[in-house]
């Protein structure tokens, strides 16, 4: 293994990070601790703003009015959740499975691919996000309306925190929730940093299980530091984040 240190300006403030690999040949999965760590880091950077203008972060344990959203991961996430079910006991692991077939199957009767759409940027995307929140489907892994896999949840979930009424969250376009600004997409960096064509890579979570499942492993095609490199690359490249 081999660890990196440095210090890296993310919307003009500096940031001491830290990323540990393998030194020879790795998955996109073996950055994948310090990629969240990075991503809680930026978010906590982003409350420590907006709570010095005197608001504070709504989101709170048993509040999941977000997590009928959908939720967007890269290839690597998913296997990594993928993982995860596979190391829950056996009744837990298929009580999971179950919510994300059910998922899927709401999905499928709503005609809404459950694989996503391919483009991030346009007016497409949006509008596939708004017709899944209309679905009103639960993440799979939402327990008594709290995160059951808190420590391990998606990148784009550690983005997402709003200082307005929760109410806000749950209604389709309320145009009430006021979202804290994350200098930059965490998720979206790492999933580009993980393709070779350098495009992003992505599917709603519910479709997690079945990727993995389709897809088990990973491209070994890069070098821990050269991973490391390329992630540091889309950091550098990508626009900040609009929020
Ligand atoms: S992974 Fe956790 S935080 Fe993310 S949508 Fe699912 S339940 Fe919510």
């Amino acid at each position: 293994m081999i660890t990196g240190q440095g210090i890296l300006k993310i919307g003009g403030v500096p940031m001491k990070v830290s990323f540990t690999s393998p030194e020879g040949p790795c998955g996109a999965e073996a950055l994948l601790p310090d990629v969240q760590r990075f991503g809680d880091q930026i978010t906590n950077h982003a409350v420590r703003q907006v709570e010095g203008q005197g608001l504070k972060v709504s989101c709170a344990k048993g509040c999941g009015a977000c997590c009928r959203q959908m939720v967007p991961i890269s290839p690597t996430e998913a296997r990594h959740l993928a993982r995860l079910v596979e190391q829950m006991s056996t009744s837990r692991a298929a009580e999971v499975r179950a919510r994300f077939e059910g998922a899927r199957a709401r999905m499928a009767g709503a005609s809404l691919s459950a694989s996503g759409h391919p483009d991030t940027e346009k007016a497409a995307y949006r509008e596939y996000g708004l017709a899944y929140f209309r679905q009103g489907v639960a993440c799979p892994f939402l327990e008594a309306e709290s995160c059951s896999i808190h420590k391990d949840r998606p990148l784009v979930c550690r983005e997402y925190l709003v200082t307005s009424p929760p109410e806000g969250c749950s209604v389709l376009g309320s145009g009430q929730v006021r979202q804290v600004p994350v200098a930059l997409r965490v998720w979206a960096a790492f999933g580009r940093s993980a393709s070779p064509s350098r495009t992003l890579e992505w599917m709603p979570l519910i479709n997690a299980l079945d990727y993995a499942k389709r897809y088990p492993k990973s491209r070994e095609d890069l070098s821990g530091p050269k991973r490391i490199e390329a992630l540091l690359r889309e950091i550098q490249t990508l626009p900040p984040s609009k929020v």
